[in-house]
């Protein structure tokens, strides 16, 4: 009897191993089988109907365009599957057991690269259902971006795109902060990680409420602690209100450098309030600008280590 849960897993880990950043999709597993199927079954549709097509003694059909970029699509997971190592060899300690148990990398002040993916992904595996809001999300949206990303990006809790994704910022607001990123030269996937406060969709989107922001708050000073961020761009009151500690309104937090353990903070205005007020974009760029400088004047600009 195949053990699905530990084949999903493992299948999850593989997707994810072989990604050179760190871009998470909770249902990693899903699209690679998905895919993988469904490319198995176009290719048997077609080469059965090229073999009715052969009978019949009519010409070979030419294959669409689509049905040779699935083929290579193919290739590349089959490759990927035939690859596959026993997942407690990619984990030490972890089998589809324990996947939830206790992280197995111990933080040390510096870790290289592989050891920050190694940390995020047994944070990510064991997932968190901690508090009622895994009852009625549909992903756990862990972040998105390098593992080894020099700036981490915090907003405030998924939406409903993010919560149909399991990836942060990939509604309206995510677009718009995807630009504003890129405005200040920040590639959202080589030069910064990016995550909320809450891990899990508020029904509605209503504003995350104080026991569960303490709840899911240890999570997130777990990520900071492995990615290690040379800089933190906090979005809105929320995400400001629960790393900072102070209860002031944007107007007063932003555009100052605060500090979180020894790293600068800035806050700027959350994207999704841009999309409601326009009058916030001017104040919104100026601070960018002032987040890039102090990246550049504190040498942090660049994403490679
Ligand atoms: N708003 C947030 O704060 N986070 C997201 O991921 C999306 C929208």
């Amino acid at each position: 009897m195949v053990n699905r849960k530990l084949v999903s897993d493992y299948l999850r880990q593989q997707y994810q191993l072989s990604m050179p950043d760190f871009i998470f999709d909770n249902n990693g597993s899903a699209s690679v089988l998905k895919a993988f199927y469904q490319v198995s079954l176009k290719n048997s549709a077609q080469s059965c109907q090229e073999k009715k097509q052969y009978r019949r003694g009519l010409p070979k059909p030419q294959k669409p365009e689509s049905i040779t970029v699935q083929k290579e699509k193919q290739v590349s997971i089959s490759s990927r599957l035939s690859a596959l190592k026993p997942i407690d060899k990619l984990l030490p300690g972890i089998s589809g057991k324990n996947l939830s148990s206790k992280p197995q990398v111990h933080l040390s002040t510096d870790l290289n690269y592989e050891q920050k993916r190694l940390a995020l992904k047994e944070l990510y595996i064991a997932g968190c259902d901690k508090c009622h809001l895994a009852q009625t999300r549909n992903k756990f949206i862990f972040g998105a971006g390098n593992a080894d990303a020099r700036i981490m990006i915090i907003g405030e809790a998924p939406g409903r795109d993010e919560d149909i994704q399991g990836l942060p910022f990939v509604g309206k607001a995510g677009q718009l902060l995807t630009s504003m990123l890129e405005a200040i030269k920040l590639d959202r996937n080589k030069d910064v990680f990016i995550t909320n406060v809450l891990k899990c969709r508020p029904p509605g989107n209503r504003n995350p409420e104080a026991q569960e922001i303490i709840t899911c708050f240890p999570l997130l000073e777990r990520q900071i602690a492995i990615i290690q961020p040379k800089a933190i761009l906090l979005l809105g009151r929320i995400a400001a209100h629960s790393v900072l500690g102070i209860n002031d309104s944007i107007a007063m937090m932003r555009s100052k450098v605060h500090d979180f353990k020894g790293i600068p903070v800035m806050v700027i205005y959350h994207p999704a309030a841009l999309l409601r007020n326009a009058s916030l974009k001017r104040p919104a760029w100026e601070d960018l600008q002032k987040f890039q400088t102090l990246l550049n004047d504190s040498g942090i600009y660049g994403y490679s280590k």
